[in-house]
């Protein structure tokens, strides 16, 4: 039997740059993110050997983000599921044009997105395909967002299961993680975002969020909801659809065509036609004068960047930021470093090189697509692995979830820092 070991060249003991290596004598990495700080991006640590393989568990940055930087020196068969590659191209494309827009010098360039695109190898969820000599791998669907794959990885005599971000409940977009088939796990490796913490019921969460809105509109102020790209501007606007607020809901920046690539895949989303009808229903922002017209009576923009780490967030915020009666309201994970952290936490927030004093109330809302402390714990139980290597939360939770898993289940868990190299 080989020994495996196991390097975090990103996502250890932090949210972003999500980057694993497996080394069993052959190199297996999963993801490749990058983290997007509020003056930088992040990258990983450096891949310094030949890997025989890369897969991406789903299409958000901070797990796809710098894959198209590993094709500047070499070809790897990287595997992911299709609509996981729809949306990393997309980020991909738009990442350039950021880095474009302001005047930075991007780490790689359009060839290395075909590069990656080419040498991707769309795969099924609860396909068993074998990947390199001696790995087979199996997606199931992590519940996390469109495309988003729990990795089953079996070699020789071991079977490491990679979680990615997964949600085990289902949410108003997607169904649960499947868990259903997999069986005889040696080595887990799993998300911590929430390993501290329960999320309140989603219905509970709605229910505030739409009250919150309500409010807002009551008084005369405009509602900014910055979201991400990915799953949660579209559920937004399911639930505002829902709801029947009764006032225009503006839809602005790239969860626009994240959108579109959703419902080319209407089999994987809990019911596209549902969201169809709400999509179809907000106001696209297609070009400037829409702004003007969002901002001319009061309305609900929701718009990306989710973290405020730009796109046309920056532009509305600029305008409603100083009315008391308006409200900005986060709906995700707000990243250490990040705008959108800052403002939550000092009512500051800087835009365009100048900081905002933020009069407008600011609130965050707990729609969460990751799995909370409970959620994790029922995951690990039905895994039942020998052993759990924590990974892709801050580094004040891990000792919490470390110890409440040890505690609960007795397995040995790890959690290990960045670069270091241990054996599993
Ligand atoms: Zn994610
Ligand atoms: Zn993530």
């Amino acid at each position: 039997m080989h020994e495996i070991f196991f390097t975090a060249l990103g996502g250890a003991k932090e949210v972003g740059k999500s980057s694993l290596l497996i080394d069993y004598g052959e190199k297996i990495l999963f993801d490749r993110g990058v983290k997007l700080n509020a003056r930088k991006t992040e990258y990983p640590l450096p891949v310094t050997t030949n890997l025989d393989a890369t897969i991406i568990s789903h299409a958000h940055l901070d797990h796809s983000g710098s894959l198209p930087h590993l094709f500047l020196k070499s070809n790897v068969m990287n595997f992911l599921t299709i609509s996981t590659l729809d949306l990393a191209k997309l980020l991909w494309f738009d990442s350039l044009k950021i880095a474009g827009m302001e005047s930075m010098t991007p780490e790689w360039t359009k060839e290395e997105i075909h590069k990656a695109e080419k040498f991707s190898f769309p795969t099924d969820y609860k396909k068993n395909i074998q990947i390199t000599k001696e790995a087979h791998l199996e997606f199931f669907d992590a519940g996390h967002i469109l495309g988003s794959a729990i990795s089953v990885l079996s070699l020789k005599r071991q079977k490491i299961v990679y979680t990615g971000d997964f949600k085990l409940f289902e949410t108003r977009l997607h169904h649960g993680a499947d868990l259903g088939r997999i069986k005889n796990t040696d080595i887990l490796i799993t998300e911590s975002t929430y390993g501290d913490r329960e999320h309140p019921p989603r219905k509970e969460v709605e229910k505030l969020f739409v009250e919150k809105v309500r409010g807002t509109l009551d008084k005369g102020g405009w509602v900014l909801v910055p979201a991400f790209a990915v799953g949660r501007s579209q559920e937004i606007i399911d639930i505002l659809h829902e709801y029947k607020i009764g006032v225009p809901v503006f839809f602005d920046g790239m969860g626009q065509k994240a959108a579109k690539i959703m419902l080319d895949y209407p089999n994987l989303l809990k019911d596209a036609h549902l969201l169809r009808k709400a999509l179809s229903n907000a106001i696209w922002v297609s070009n400037p004068s829409f702004r003007k017209k969002a901002l001319k009576d009061p309305s609900i923009i929701v718009t990306t960047a989710g973290m405020l780490s730009g796109g046309p967030v920056g532009y509305y915020l600029k305008e409603l930021y100083k009315n008391e009666d308006n409200a900005v309201l986060l709906t995700g994970y707000q990243v250490e470093n990040t705008p959108g952290r800052q403002l939550l936490e000092t009512n500051k927030i800087e835009v365009d090189g100048k900081l905002l004093n933020v009069a407008a109330n600011v609130e965050k809302f707990d729609f969460s697509a990751h799995a909370d402390q409970a959620e994790s714990l029922q995951a690990i139980k039905k895994l039942s692995p020998k052993k759990i290597v924590l990974v892709h939360g801050d580094a004040s939770v891990m000792p919490i979830f470390k110890k409440k898993i040890e505690e609960e289940t007795g397995i040995e868990t790890v959690v290990p820092s960045i670069g270091e190299r241990i054996k599993l």
